[in-house]
């Protein structure tokens, strides 16, 4: 695989390098201690075109004429880690369908991606999308959720609850996982795309979060909710061939290395900022012995990062080319979070009382990066994957 960057690619690199240097950057602590980003700096972002659609691969219907670059996911993920460098939390708080625009683009009929994705074409409106599938009792175990979808004419009537939605409060709809029937297992999931404002579909608590807290993370609750069929997402006849746990999964796919991505960003970001400090504070040019065990650290540190990148960049390359990408996604995001959370770490052992300070952005960091491990798949849940794709490919022998 080559992985040189194309001029797209670099170009795509040093503008949102530039953006989260110069604009995002700036407002990172302020944006964390108010546990937002103001909509005004959202929709400057939207307007000089920085929305999802930069980060995401393609959040939009084929069929309106986009042409899908043949990289698409290779140039989210090198967006990604720029944005994520700037501000992690900025980056889930853009503008756009989020994590719901997956599940719509691969199992989507082609009138609900038209729709659902419309009102993200407004230049002057902000608008996100979110996906639904925890529950205070099912968050790895997604297969055990217990939202329940009753059919009733030409509605199904949702019941529960779900948690930790990302842009849940705001979002203009949620793809919704509930199961038509418990004792089915994965076969009984379905998704459905709920909107704002449908009677039934409430906001519960807003999260209050160790990091990411420029994030809105939310409660949401659906009770005897009627969501028409027509949001039965991909139509009836896409459950009877497979079943709902699969378009619960596949997301990952594509989902699981834009992540890692990110948490690539913050870990960089860590690094960064302890070898100026220790360049400034060591004077590392001198070879004492202590500067020698630092040197080593800081090595070790943009070593570990290095393998994570181009771990990202092989499964997001897999997805490009169209090959099955399960169990690569899976180790570049149990990877790049492990990595991520470690480096932060080193960077605040290099810096000392400094980059415990709450003014020092390494503080805030470290305590961003641990929901990379979390979300998504946490990291043992990514092992379990990779360990059950090694025993097929092991079979297969
Ligand atoms: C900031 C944030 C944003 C989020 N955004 C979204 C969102 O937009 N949409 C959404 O649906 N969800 C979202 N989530 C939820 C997230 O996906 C879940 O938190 C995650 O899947 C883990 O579920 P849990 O928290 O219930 O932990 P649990 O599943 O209860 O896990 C607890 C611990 O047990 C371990 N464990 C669980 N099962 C096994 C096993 N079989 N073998 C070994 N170890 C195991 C886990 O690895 C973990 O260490 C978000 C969470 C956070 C923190």
């Amino acid at each position: 695989m080559d992985f040189t960057l194309t001029p797209g690619q670099e170009n795509i690199r040093q503008l949102t390098h530039w953006l989260a240097e110069n604009e995002i950057r700036p407002l990172s602590l302020a944006a964390d201690r108010q546990h937002h980003f103001p909509d005004a700096f959202l929709l400057k972002l939207k307007q000089m075109g920085v929305t999802q659609g930069a980060t995401e691969a393609e959040d939009r219907p084929a069929e309106v004429g986009v042409r899908r670059s043949k990289q698409a996911n290779r140039s989210a993920v090198i967006g990604a880690e720029e944005m994520a460098w700037g501000d992690a939390s900025l980056i889930l708080s853009l503008p756009g369908p989020g994590l719901g625009g997956p599940p719509i683009r691969l199992t989507g009929t082609k009138e609900q991606q038209e729709r659902f994705f419309a009102p993200f074409q407004r230049e002057e409106e902000l608008h996100w999308g979110a996906y639904g599938l925890t529950e205070p009792q099912a968050g790895s175990d997604v297969a055990g959720l217990q939202t329940t979808a009753k059919k009733d004419g030409h509605h199904y009537v949702l019941n529960g609850r779900k948690c930790y939605i990302t842009n849940g409060a705001r979002a203009d709809w949620v793809v919704i996982f509930a199961t038509v029937n418990p004792s089915l297992g994965r076969a009984g999931h379905r998704a459905f795309v709920v909107e704002k404002g449908t009677p039934g579909f409430s906001v519960g608590k807003l999260e209050k979060k160790m990091g990411l807290r420029a994030s809105e993370t939310a409660e949401l609750v659906l009770e005897d909710c009627r969501v028409h069929v027509d949001n039965l997402l991909g139509g009836e006849s896409i459950y009877e061939a497979t079943d709902g746990f699969k378009t619960a999964m596949k997301t990952f796919d594509n989902t699981r290395p834009l992540v890692a991505a990110m948490a690539v960003g913050i870990g960089r970001a860590a690094y960064e900022r302890a070898r100026d400090f220790a360049k400034e504070a060591y004077c590392l040019a001198r070879p004492l012995p202590r500067h020698a065990l630092i040197q080593a650290l800081l090595g070790k540190m943009e070593r570990r990062l290095e393998a994570a990148r181009l771990l990202v960049w092989r499964a997001a390359a897999m997805a490009d080319l169209g090959l099955p990408n399960t169990k690569e996604a899976s180790m570049s995001k149990a990877y790049a979070a492990e990595v991520a959370q470690q480096v932060t770490i080193d960077a605040l052992e290099v810096m000392g009382a400094a980059g415990n300070h709450q003014d020092a952005l390494v503080e805030k960091w470290f305590r961003d990066v641990k929901v990379y491990d979390i979300f998504e798949g946490t990291g043992q849940i990514q092992r379990i994957v990779i360990a059950k794709r090694l025993f097929e490919t092991i079979k297969s022998f």
